[in-house]
């Protein structure tokens, strides 16, 4: 039976409620938390010695943020390098000799946050390419989803009622070995590939749809000008009064929240959604709160989803503490979903009866509001499927 690194007999706990936020960036101010009675300076958005967030301490988002292109230039692609990284140089002979044609990616500042030798570290997992992918598993198909039965336009995707999703971009900046796109077509399917022209016909040919959703790949991969051409051209459809970002990068390159990003979304004529994606606390550190903040100050309503994820974030301390500090930066959890079965995947996979039992465990420790919505997608459905 093959090994995957970080897979041991041993289940996985998550230890990361005693873990500090390391590695954020020298010119982030910290703020002060007033009901701590430490005089502690150090800028972390999560008080480790009482164990709970502290809103407080957001950082000041008024600093000098790096290059977002240059960061997403300079993201680690060789698995080889991102173990060196991370102190686990002795692993590389367990990894796989091809990226089951899905290459690794992941910022830098992204590695910054996972734990020196730790192979299990929840960071690490989500991007590493690892043996398991290889195996075949019963009932794991490339468009898991019935995203290509759902295309209504090239690059459109008509789903669910009064709302659709435009196939943004074809790439991201990390690529999650979870991810349920990890096969789809992009060269073929990507409404910014004809500068939006048939995408927007699409959408203005349905007056039913009051909501746009921007997705991918990540959206916010796009320049911020890409984006004006779009909302540009949405100016033609008046039915259409909101506009819904999903999206990875506040989260793992934050830095893409700049001036020019938040010129743009705060003078959208529409309502704005951002759906951040985090699946475990130690995503969230203080340069994300930053980055939560200004997409608040610009006016948008955050939302995350989260992906359940075997030896990630299976965990009650672990989702719990998600919430909590998710809530802390502005940002409800909104949807933990079971994950779609996408080739390569299957050693995410956690039972339906477990995940039940997580959620039933952050209802007796959270406030109702800081509890995500346990669903699956099943394709055809014309809602995501509670569990
Ligand atoms: S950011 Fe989203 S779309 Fe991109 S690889 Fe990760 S899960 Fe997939």
């Amino acid at each position: 039976m093959i090994t995957a690194i970080g897979q041991s007999t041993q289940p996985i706990t998550s230890n990361t409620l005693e873990k500090s936020i390391r590695d954020f960036p020298e010119h982030a101010e910290s703020g002060t938390c007033p009901d701590s009675a430490s005089t502690d300076q150090t800028p972390l958005a999560f008080d480790s010695r009482a164990a709970r967030p502290c809103a407080a301490k957001i950082p000041n988002p008024e600093f000098s943020l790096p290059d977002w292109r240059q960061s997403l230039r300079d993201a680690v692609t060789d698995p080889r390098e991102l173990l060196a990284l991370v102190g686990l140089s002795q692993l590389a002979d367990r990894l796989p000799d091809n990226d089951a044609g899905f290459p690794l990616k992941v910022p830098r500042g992204f590695v910054a946050r996972m734990r020196q030798g730790d192979p299990h570290d929840p960071l690490l997992l989500q991007v590493l390419p690892q043996l398991t992918e290889l195996n075949d598993a019963q009932g794991f198909v490339d468009d898991a989803v019935g995203d290509l039965a759902a295309l209504a336009g090239h690059g459109v995707l008509h789903k669910y009622a009064g709302r659709a999703l435009l196939i943004a971009a074809g790439s991201c900046a990390v690529n999650c070995r979870y991810c349920f796109r990890r096969h789809f077509p992009y060269a073929e399917e990507l409404a910014a590939s004809h500068a939006w022209r048939e995408a927007v016909a699409c959408l203005a040919a349905d007056t039913s749809i009051r909501e746009v959703i921007l997705s991918g790949g990540d959206p916010l991969v796009l320049s911020t000008q890409k984006l004006t051409e779009l909302t540009e051209a949405l100016r033609t459809t008046p039915h259409i009064d909101r506009l819904r970002i999903h999206s990875r990068l506040p989260v793992v390159l934050p830095e893409r929240i700049d001036d020019a990003f938040l010129a743009w979304l705060s003078g959208l004529p529409l309502q704005r959604v951002v759906v951040i994606h985090a699946n475990h606390p130690d995503e969230l550190d203080a340069s994300v709160g930053a980055a939560c903040t200004r997409l608040r100050e610009a006016g948008a309503t955050l939302l995350n989803q989260s992906v359940l994820l075997r030896g990630v974030n299976d965990d009650d301390a672990a989702l719990a503490e998600l919430s909590e500090r998710l809530f802390a930066f502005g940002v409800l959890p909104y949807y933990l979903h079971q994950l779609d079965r996408v080739r390569g995947t299957a050693h995410f996979e956690v039972p339906d009866v477990r995940a039940r039992e997580l959620v039933g465990m952050l209802r007796a420790r959270l406030p109702g509001y800081l509890v995500p919505r346990l669903v699956r997608e099943v394709p055809g459905e014309r809602a995501k499927r509670p569990l």
